[in-house]
């Protein structure tokens, strides 16, 4: 095993402010569920959320707990706490630490946030399954326990190109939610108000494609690991003003850093695409393995699923059924190859890592010989990494950083 190295890195300065974004929207929606004066959603972190938005609800996205319960290591003490209501330890370790943290009353806000003590409660469970179906048994659970109304939209899955049939059947889906929602939310839904969320979520997609894409320079000013955590305006205040204005300010930055041949991981001497969920729990560990091997993960799938090119505010239903159908998530193995190749022709990368996250068969794309099809399309060499999003018993810390550190020598020989 390599010693550890001191890795000099350089922090990204706008993160202040986006711990500042962050707290309010938390605290707000804290207030909101103590004093019950505004109506709270919670919805599927790639669900309607911009319909939820247009009635006035605040909303929660139990994902981004689970990430939270992920990333500060309290998931795994969760976990059993669902499998012994009968929720299997195989199913998405977001659901089973979220439901699991529910049942033992405690909750990663409360230190990351003085004076938050729980999560907020719901008025309305809102779903997508353009991701999975595990969303839907996990809302449903909540829906059962706070006795509220849950309501979803069935995507289709394995599609290929998206097609008017397919935008027809969201679209009307996410119409027909609309009457129900206007019950919860106590007041009439107003298109113009829809067109101008929609308008700022645009907008904000636009702007964290090109943070994202400033990793295409050489060498990359952001990694992957920056990017899991600067991706959480995206992800809960889509539109809002606030990630408007605090990419804008992040890409700034992310540009002078390119000006300056500022390198995210110094001396970067291979660069690698991440395909797959995050492993919460290791980010700091693994950007630090990396960057202590010279080697940039700068670019993922995953990252990239927040980026809504087809919302039009001028055609929102259409174009919302469009954007949230053309995820990759929810396409067939021949469009999720197609789409990596051009990710990876477009970052230059000399290699990919698959994550083969033991809780999400949804988002692990090496169970069916992707990443051999992939090799024989592209030339490019990969990895495998076994593991979980959450359940840190699925990983082993020496077995990865072995096989990393034996793939990185590959990569050397390759180059010299
Ligand atoms: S896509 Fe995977 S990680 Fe996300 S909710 Fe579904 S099963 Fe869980």
């Amino acid at each position: 095993m390599t010693e550890e190295k001191k890795v000099d890195r350089i922090p990204i300065k706008a993160t202040k402010e986006m711990g500042r974004i962050m707290a309010a929207y938390y605290h707000e929606l804290h207030e909101a569920s103590r004093t019950r004066s505004k109506k709270i959603a919670w919805c599927t972190s790639v669900g309607p959320a911009e319909i939820l938005r247009s009635l006035g609800f605040l909303v929660h996205f139990p994902e981004n707990h689970g990430a939270m319960l992920g990333a500060s290591r309290m998931a795994t003490d969760m976990i059993p706490e669902a499998n012994a209501i009968g929720y299997s330890p195989d199913i998405c370790s977001y659901l089973t630490a979220d439901v699991g943290a529910y049942l033992k009353g405690v909750t990663p806000l409360s230190k990351a946030y003085k004076g938050i003590e729980s999560i907020p409660t719901p008025d309305v469970l809102v779903y997508n399954t353009n991701q999975c179906r595990d969303v839907q048994d996990w809302f449903a659970w909540y829906a059962r326990e706070f006795k509220v109304p849950l309501v979803g939209i069935e995507t289709h899955r394995g599609v290929g190109d998206v097609n008017q049939a397919h935008v027809e059947s969201i679209a009307s889906q996410m119409e027909a939610i609309i009457a129900p929602l206007e019950e919860v939310a106590d007041r009439k839904f107003d298109l113009e108000e829809l067109k101008s969320v929609l308008a700022l979520s645009r907008e904000c997609s636009e702007l964290w494609k090109q943070v994202l894409e400033t990793a295409s320079h050489t060498p990359s000013p952001l990694t992957f690991y920056d990017a899991t955590i600067q991706m959480g305006p995206a992800v809960v205040l889509r539109g809002t003003r606030q990630p408007v204005d605090y990419y804008k300010l992040l890409l700034a930055e992310l540009n002078e850093r390119i000006e300056q041949n500022v390198a995210a991981v110094q001396g970067e001497r291979h660069r690698l695409y991440w395909e797959g969920m995050p492993i919460w729990g290791r980010l700091s560990a693994h950007a630090k393995l990396f960057a202590t091997l010279r080697t940039c993960v700068l670019a993922s799938t995953y990252c990239n699923s927040w980026i809504f090119t087809a919302f039009d505010p001028d055609d929102p239903f259409s174009s919302m059924a469009r954007a949230y159908t053309e995820l990759f998530i929810v396409r067939s193995d021949e469009s999720k190859e197609q789409y990596i190749k051009r990710m990876l022709d477009f970052f230059n990368v000399d290699g990919v890592i698959y994550h083969d996250a033991k809780t999400c068969p949804n988002n692990s794309n090496c169970r069916y010989g992707m990443p051999q099809r992939m090799e024989e399309l592209t030339g490019l060499p990969s990895l495998i990494i076994h593991g979980d999003l959450n359940d840190l018993r699925m990983l082993s810390d020496e077995q990865t950083q072995t096989n990393v550190e034996a793939f990185v020598e590959q990569l050397d020989e390759k180059k010299a």
